[in-house]
């Protein structure tokens, strides 16, 4: 496929030749049409498989000339040195397109910005926070925006904008395209897609399915938390094999738990890194791990993005991710260097079709191995793994035929009583003839005789 496949117009055609771009990367013919389409969209891709091109291709096919000065588009992404990115990215798309853009974030002087902002703008690439300070001062109106792009929202969510993103859906146009993109798909990705976006096309841009042949998988069924951690404590032991361990888990919440058991087995041996970690102690951390100074490290997958930290003998997946690509993610932060690595994968009965997902990715099936025998099999569980009691009979919902009809009878006789207030105050001055209340004034006059 090349570019002249899709429905582009000229001045695109122009533009893109000018960068000497020809044929479009998969990102961007998987998008093309879904995002033309005006349909909610949620894409998988990392950056640098193009993908600032494949949500702004369609979109600027499709933006139409015009003189209004409230923004048609606003793009959100994590970090200002990504808004000065896609800002210059779109620029070179828009060479032959007369529209204007503008890149918003915090850290500098939000005067400049309101008074660019005044001037009138097509498109806007902003950080949360200083997107949501320019529209509550009411220098950018966010009403005519159609078409919302958040960029890398796996890590936008991470490093705690969640909030500020519920701020800003909240003053946009009901009425609007909402596109997203994230190289992972982690549990909060997959909650804000659930509670904001319609009916979503996904679009996933497979990571490799290949692993490296350097890396060994294994794998064990393990019924729960409890014995994840018994399991975790046999093979840990050998601090020789096991001597610098990665180990995932999929949300903070299991980070910190897991941290603590591991830090109660095995004192000062582990570090934690989540986003609700800051900055510092999240380097401290990596830090630590990497000088060899603490042997475990436990990581969201987002945290361990990208993290290149030699010599890591095991990566150990606590958990089966829901996405295989999560798992290649994963698994790749050992093996490097041509080293050789090891994978073990810890799956629960819940966590066998995530397993599934994983093999039939790579085409393969990992090794399974049998819980050593003297690994005590637990069978408490954690909260999250308890079973959720639902009231199928919601004894508040009515059905049609209980509904009340008019009220032509006497109240009965509990009913009817005048309601006097105060009652649970009228109780106790009755039990004990004095007032409760802080606040009687004439309460140490009466009684002073
Ligand atoms: P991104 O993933 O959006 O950060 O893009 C990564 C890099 O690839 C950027 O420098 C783009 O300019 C470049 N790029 C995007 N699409 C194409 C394409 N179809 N052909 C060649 N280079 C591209």
């Amino acid at each position: 496929m090349t570019f002249q496949d899709l429905n582009l117009n000229t001045p695109l055609y122009n533009a893109l030749d000018d960068l000497g771009f020809t044929t479009p990367t998969p990102i961007q013919e998987e998008s093309f049409s879904v995002v033309a389409s005006g349909k909610d969209v949620v894409g998988i891709a990392q950056t640098g498989t193009g993908k600032t091109l494949a949500y702004m291709l369609p979109i600027l096919r499709n933006l139409k000339f015009s003189k209004q000065d409230n923004p048609r588009v606003l793009v959100l992404v994590p970090t200002r040195e990504l808004v000065v990115q896609v800002v210059s990215e779109i620029e070179k798309f828009s060479k032959y397109i007369n529209n204007r853009v503008l890149g918003v974030y915090g850290g500098t002087n939000i005067n400049t910005q309101k008074q660019a902002v005044a001037q009138g703008q097509d498109i806007i690439v902003a950080t949360p926070g200083r997107l949501y300070d320019l529209a509550v001062s009411r220098v950018l109106q966010l009403k005519s925006i159609q078409k919302l792009v958040i960029d890398e929202v796996d890590v936008m969510l991470d490093l705690g904008f969640r909030h500020q993103l519920m701020n800003i859906f909240d003053i946009l146009p009901q009425r609007r395209q909402n596109i997203m993109y994230s190289a992972t798909m982690t549990k909060d990705v997959d909650d804000l897609i659930t509670d904001f976006f319609t009916n979503p096309t996904k679009i996933s841009i497979a990571v490799s399915g290949t692993p490296l042949e350097n890396i060994k998988q294994e794998r064990y069924n393990v019924p729960n938390f409890y014995t994840k951690v018994n399991l975790l404590e046999h093979l840990l032991h050998d601090k020789d094999v096991f001597s610098k361990v990665l180990i995932f888990v999929a949300y903070k919440k299991m980070a910190d738990r897991l941290f603590d058991k591991l830090e109660a087995l095995f004192p000062n041996e582990s570090c934690v890194i989540h986003s609700n970690k800051t900055q510092n102690y999240r380097l401290r951390s990596i830090e630590q791990f990497r000088e060899g100074e603490n042997r475990l490290l436990v990581a969201t997958d987002v945290m361990a993005r990208g993290l290149d930290i030699e010599g890591v003998s095991h990566v150990i997946n606590f958990d089966t991710p829901d996405y295989p690509e999560n798992y290649m993610h994963r698994i790749g932060r050992t093996g490097r260097a041509e080293q050789e690595g090891h994978s073990i994968l810890l799956s629960t009965e819940k966590e066998q079709e995530g397993l599934e997902r994983i093999e039939h990715l790579m085409q393969m099936s990992i090794t399974t191995l049998a819980i050593p025998e003297h690994v005590e099999i637990s069978t408490e569980l954690i909260e999250e793994e308890r079973p959720q009691i639902r009231e199928r009979n919601n004894p508040t919902k009515r059905r049609d035929e209980d509904a009340p009809g008019p009220a032509f009878h006497e109240k009965s006789e509990k009913n009817s009583k005048e309601n006097l207030g105060g009652s649970y105050r009228r109780e106790i001055a009755k039990k004990y003839k004095k007032p409760k209340t802080r606040g009687d004034k004439n309460y140490n006059r009466r009684n002073k005789k």
